[in-house]
């Protein structure tokens, strides 16, 4: 029995013979569904459709993992590199061989986890693929579509391995979080934000959205509390959940900013003419 995975959203059920009357995430007001209607796929139908891992160095240390062409949302996956173990963010509903392969060759996984439910995708996959913890924030756990007893929950903070450690941020989803490397980007610090904080297409801002495609804004207090979670780490570069846009240097300097900007808008402070 295949694992049922949806469309939209690629995110991954348990193998039934038939899939679910619906994809829970999908028929949440942050997501979608297609006017024609919920629609289900398999990994094999995938790589039918030519459907391929597409598995890159994003910088030394940082292994980006995507689909070509993107199957769904089209996030790419990354993979943090330590030597005590390698972390991975965020993974995409596909994967096949090729992609197990290369993660094998650079150590394979101590723990899998992503910014929000929507990137759950293939979490499970990767996870039996390598033994590895599944790391899910408590508030959100609920949304994981394919349950496993690998699932471990954190709150707040939690360093996985040295310099590397998951920040709860809120905002898009109570559990929205972030990732932080400390030796990322040469050593000034790097953030994996996925959603939580959205790179805009100039990546010369970033943006926060209760839902992209509905195009809902945040509250002001939670803006406030995505860029207060993140206040205390050292960062310069920030990777949402694409291979484009990233803010390559100076991300505290364009959160700061790029927040106090939205917040303007929110209040009707800023002029619009
Ligand atoms: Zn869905
Ligand atoms: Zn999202």
């Amino acid at each position: 029995m295949p694992v049922w995975i949806c469309a939209t959203c690629a995110n991954h059920y348990p193998d039934r013979e038939s899939p679910p009357q619906e994809c829970v995430i999908c028929s949440d007001e942050r997501q979608w569904v297609p006017s024609s209607g919920q629609r289900w796929t398999t990994a094999a139908e995938l790589a039918r459709g030519g459907h391929r891992s597409d598995v890159r160095e994003v910088e030394p240390g940082l292994l980006g993992i995507g689909a070509h062409p993107p199957v769904a949302i089209g996030q790419r996956a990354l993979v943090i590199k330590t030597p005590q173990g390698n972390l991975l963010w965020d993974p995409p509903g596909f994967l096949d061989e090729q992609a197990v392969t290369r993660v094998r060759d650079i150590g394979g996984l101590l723990a899998v986890t992503a910014s929000h439910p929507h990137f759950y995708g293939s979490i499970v996959e990767w996870s039996h693929a390598f033994g590895a913890g599944i790391l899910l924030p408590e508030v959100d756990a609920h949304w994981l579509t394919r349950p496993d007893p690998a699932v471990r929950t954190w709150s707040g903070s939690l360093e996985v391995l040295p310099g590397v450690t998951l920040v709860q941020c809120g905002g898009h989803f109570p559990g929205s979080a972030v990732a932080h490397w400390a030796d990322g980007a040469d050593g000034a610090g790097v953030l994996l934000t996925g959603d939580t904080i959205f790179v805009t297409p100039g990546e010369d801002r970033v943006t926060f959205v209760w839902s992209a495609p509905n195009r809902l804004p945040l509250p002001e207090r939670a803006v406030r509390e995505v860029v207060e979670a993140v206040r205390p780490y050292r960062f310069d570069r920030i990777y949402g959940g694409w291979w484009q846009p990233v803010v390559r240097t100076g991300a505290r300097e364009i959160l700061e900013a790029s927040a106090g900007r939205y917040i303007e808008f929110l209040r009707g402070d800023a002029a619009v003419d």
